[in-house]
This record gives structure tokens, sequence and C-alpha cells, in this order.
């Protein structure tokens, strides 16, 4: 048997990053003493992830015609991007300020992401196998027409509701064969409050979505795997964070390649958990995400 290919329908963002000394006030003027145009999106950082974890990763998706720069990205880390419409419209993108204490402020527009049409959706999903995977985020016009597409069309399909929205809450999800959420998203999910007991919020998705694996990820302090009611607790490794960023995104990525290749649930964990651990050691974004040979003991 062949194994099975991950199809992520997923952002593609060009992150614009000013160094600062403050972040702008109303008003005012500042230069910025350093600038990088990096490829960022929850969706290319989990495709990324999951190709550099030995994975079969094509992306669907949408960007600017002129960024074939931020394909080349995809490329490279082994990521089929033949599935990527090439348009018109400017590419999704986020302005960010980096100050001189660490902290950000973030301004993010859709672009070509947000225009996504349904013919899209059809004409991709023709092509895929049944024992394929459709993974996705909300990052994308359409999620919830793709999450019932594919589903309909016999695949299994693996939903990141990030960043959430209140319409999330209102979507069909209990075909979902796994869902992912960290503690606010989880919690928001499941109707309770941000910092609401991660029992209670597994607890509760659990009971809506008794056929879904439900992974619930809590930084530092490890991620519950919770289906119907059995549930599985792996913790995180001790390690010096330097950075968060693409963290989640990591643990994603490599969960569904190990899940690709038939791994049990505990080991999933365990490669996810370590390549995530790995990630937070290093700044940035899809330049922290280890590749499968990174992570050998040494
Ligand atoms: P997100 O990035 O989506 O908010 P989390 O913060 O829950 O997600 O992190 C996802 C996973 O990354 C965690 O389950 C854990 O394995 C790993 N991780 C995150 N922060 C740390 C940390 N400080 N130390 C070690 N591992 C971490």
């Amino acid at each position: 048997m062949t194994t099975p290919t991950l199809y992520n329908y997923g952002s593609i963002n060009i992150d614009h990053v000013y160094r600062v000394p403050h972040l702008v006030k109303p008003g005012e003027t500042l230069s910025s003493t350093d600038y990088q145009q990096v490829l960022g999106g929850k969706g290319a950082n989990q495709s990324v992830a999951a190709a550099r974890a030995g994975g079969q990763v094509a992306h669907w998706g949408q960007l600017n015609a002129g960024d074939q720069w931020a394909l080349d990205v995809l490329d490279e880390a082994g990521v089929d991007t033949q599935g990527v419409a090439r348009v018109d419209t400017p590419s999704g993108h986020a302005l960010i300020q980096v100050d001189d204490a660490g902290e950000n402020s973030i301004v993010l527009f859709g672009g070509a992401n947000q225009s996504i049409d349904h013919d899209f959706i059809a004409t991709r999903l023709a092509k895929v196998e049944r024992d394929d995977w459709v993974l996705l985020q909300n990052e994308c016009s359409h999620t919830a027409g793709m999450i019932e597409a594919a589903h309909a069309r016999g695949l299994k399909v693996a939903f990141n509701p990030a960043p959430m929205t209140r319409d999330v809450t209102e979507m069909a999800l209990d075909t979902l064969s796994i869902l992912f959420v960290n503690r606010g998203e989880g919690a928001m999910l499941a109707g309770l409050d941000d910092n609401a007991d991660p029992d209670t919020v597994l607890s509760t998705l659990a009971q809506r979505y008794p056929d879904t694996e439900i992974i619930l990820t809590l930084g530092a302090d490890g991620v519950y795997h919770q289906k119907g009611k059995q549930s599985l607790f792996a913790p995180a490794e001790q390690v010096d964070a330097r950075d968060t960023t693409a963290a989640g995104d990591t643990f994603i990525g490599y969960f569904m390649a190990a899940r690709l290749e038939g791994k049990d649930v505990s080991t999933c964990l365990k490669h996810a958990t370590r390549a995530a651990a790995y990630s937070v050691q290093r700044a940035g974004a899809h330049t922290s995400i280890p590749r499968a040979c990174d992570l050998e003991q040494p």
C-alpha cells in the first residue's frame, strides 16, 4: 500500500518584518533599522513542517503570480505546489513591527488567501484518493465548504481552527477525523472562558465530537489527546524557549506526517512534541522548523 498524501488547504503569507526602536505611535513616522521579507502563514508553515518530517505533502492555496519566491521556499522544503493558483490579487501578507524589547504588532491582510472560490475546491478534490488526508486552518475562504466537500468525497479531514473566529463555533465539525486546538482555541470552541481548565475543555469537546480525535496543545504544559472516553497525555520537552512562533504549526505538521506513516497516537505525539521543542529554541517561523535529521539523537 502506498503512503497517503496530505493535501493542505492553507494560507501563504508574505511577512514583512520591520525592526523598530519602539512600536509606531498614532501619527508618528518611524524609521525601521532592519527589514526582512519572509514566507509566513499557518498553512505554509504546516506544509513545510509535514514535508520536513518526511511526509508527502501537496499544498492547495492561492497567491499573487509575482511572489514565486514564496513557492520556491515551499518547493525547497519538499512540498508539491502544483495545486497553488497564481492570481492577480495581492498575496496575503502581514506587516510586522518588532521592537527592541521583542514586543510586536501585526497588521494582517488576507488577500489571495481569502478570494479562493468554490470551483477551486471541487477541481482539487476530484484528483485525490480515498486514503489521503485534507488538512486545513482558518486563514482561507470557504473553510466550512472544504471540510464538508472533503468529507463527502470520503477523505479524512484534520482541522486547526486558527486563528479562531466566532463563525467556527457555528461550523459542523462532527465529521472531522482530527481537531487540533491550543488552549485559547479549545476554550472558545467549547464555549468556555479563556482560562477554563483543560480537563473541562477536553471533556466538552470530546462529548460534542465523540468520533473525532481531539488534540489540545498546552504550550510548555504538554498536550492531551482524546477520542471518546480514551485520553492520553504527553508532556512537553523541558527546553529553554526563545521564540514560540510556529510551535503549533510544527507540532501539527509533524503529527500529521507520523500519522500518514500509520504510527500509533503516542508515537505521533512524541514526534510532534520533539519537533515543536526544537522550533521554540530557534527564532523565526518556517526557519525554525526542523528536518527529521535535525532531531536524530547525537
Ligand atoms: P500554539 O503555537 O498553536 O499556540 P502551543 O503553544 O500549545 O500551540 O504549542 C504547541 C506545542 O509546542 C506544545 O504542545 C509543545 O509540544 C510545544 N511547545 C510550545 N511551547 C513550548 C515550550 N515553552 N517548551 C517546550 N515545548 C513547547
